[in-house]
């Protein structure tokens, strides 16, 4: 027997059970960065390898390890993206939307890819959902993306079980002052560190803070703080979106040693963090990156963003038992018809009430079928109304309407009062 084919491994199929689910998230959350003025962007899912090397940074996790580069047919390299900053400073660097000094508020959904070791929560390919706002350089702004987060989980009903973490990361003066700091620190400490650690003190030291082990942890407890480094500008920052986040009542907590896995940031970064997913509990992150669309060869250009998991959040909501009932009921009405006449009759009635009602939800049976199996077939369907077409109903051109959920008795309706009679009955999405 020839073995069967099968999806790569950690990259799903979201089958047409679960995709109302996902749908009810994005279009949530799609609606809610439109009534933030946030316009949606869509690059590319593949691009040159050179873009994340030099956007991500060379010594990430990232680009180390994860990254899914070929080379195409011309040579060139190629990589599946892992992110959508990057491409997002890319897009608005090559056609110039920002160039002028003009504020750009945009948001993306999508794929990423990232060969990471698949578990719970964690997959070689996911969804993103993200924002970025170019040339806003005040904690306003940084505070409305988790403003408009925190109002997300409310709609969701996922409030209780999030928490966010905060951390300021300075500018990248005060950062590489406190950097220095850390390596002659932990350098006196090296025997006493994780080999993890000891790698990541020659390549990316802040990292170390970011560590797993609790040897490596409890060296970190009396290593130099960063909040004892940071400049006065980030100072003042941090400080703008506290009070402005006090105001709008979010409870946040600060993270001494959230640094974040990409090199970009400075100032702010930030993380939704749940306890109910295991060990992948980041449904949410990000931050400031002001340097890095001058990194990447554009005019310097303050940027912040952050990029939410869509599978860790879509877990969250099934967990916690948020998911709506109605969402995953497709159909309002299911018509049966018997015998050819009748399911002639049926089609053009229906195409003529879906003219009237073209938010209407309604499915014909299809492939014929008793009485019994349409009616089954009819109730599985989640329908509230069955419509019924047989000889006798068409021969006086009118059509049995019968409520499936709730008490009322079966009626017959005049073909060209259906419509009007449907409309009263059916909630129109
Ligand atoms: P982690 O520490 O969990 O690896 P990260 O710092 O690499 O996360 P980001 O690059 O900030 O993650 O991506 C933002 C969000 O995307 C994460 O908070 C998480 O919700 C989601 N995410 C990242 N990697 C994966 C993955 N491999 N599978 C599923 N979701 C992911
Ligand atoms: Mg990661």
């Amino acid at each position: 027997m020839s073995k069967s084919l099968q999806a790569i491994r950690g990259m799903n199929d979201i089958l047409p059970e679960q995709t109302p689910l996902w749908r009810y998230f994005e279009s949530t959350v799609a609606r809610l960065c439109d009534n933030y003025g946030y316009k949606q962007i869509r690059t590319p899912i593949v691009e040159f390898t050179e873009l994340f090397k030099r956007s991500i940074g060379e010594v990430t996790d990232i680009v180390e390890k994860e990254m899914y580069t070929f080379e195409d047919r011309n040579g060139d390299s190629l990589t599946l993206r892992p992110e959508g900053t990057a491409a997002c400073v890319r897009a608005v660097l090559e056609h110039g939307i920002t160039g002028g000094g003009q504020t750009q508020k945009m948001w993306y959904i999508g794929p990423m890819y990232r060969h990471e070791r698949p578990q719970k929560g964690r997959y070689r390919q996911f969804h993103q959902i993200g924002c970025e706002v170019f040339n806003l350089d005040g904690p306003d702004i940084d505070a409305e993306l988790i403003v408009l987060t925190w109002r997300l989980w409310g709609q969701l009903g996922i409030r209780d079980a999030v928490k966010l973490e905060l951390n300021s990361l300075g500018t990248s003066d005060s950062r590489g002052r406190y950097r220095e700091a850390l390596v002659e620190y932990l350098s006196a400490h090296l025997d006493k560190l994780d080999e993890d650690s000891q790698r990541r003190l020659k390549t990316n030291p802040l990292r170390v803070l970011d560590t797993k082990n609790a040897d490596t942890q409890a060296v970190l407890v009396d290593a130099p703080k960063m909040a004892d480094y940071l400049d006065d500008e980030s100072r003042v920052h941090f400080d703008g979106l506290k009070a402005r986040l006090d105001a709008a009542g979010i409870p946040y907590v600060i993270n001494p040693k959230l640094v974040r896995g990409l090199d970009y940031y400075s100032k702010t970064v930030f993380e939704w963090v749940t306890d109910k997913l295991g060990a992948q509990g980041t449904v949410c992150a990000g931050g400031r990156y002001d340097g890095l669309v001058e990194q990447m060869g554009g005019k310097p250009t303050p940027g912040v963003g952050f990029a939410m998991g869509i599978e860790r959040l879509i877990l969250l909501l099934e967990t916690l038992e948020q998911v709506p009932e109605e969402i995953s009921r497709q159909v309002d009405v299911y018509l049966c018809a018997f015998g050819e006449a009748a399911e002639l009759a049926a089609l053009a009635l229906s195409e003529k009430v879906r003219d009237q009602l073209p938010n209407l939800r309604l499915q014909i049976n299809a492939g014929a079928g008793s009485f019994k199996s349409q009616f089954k077939k009819a109730d599985k369907s989640g329908a509230l109304y069955a419509l019924i077409l047989g000889d006798d109903e068409l021969g006086q051109q009118v059509i049995g309407f019968k409520p499936l959920r709730g008490q009322g008795e079966q009626q017959n309706i005049a073909f060209d009062a259906l419509a009007a009679h449907l409309a009263t009955c059916v909630v129109q999405g």
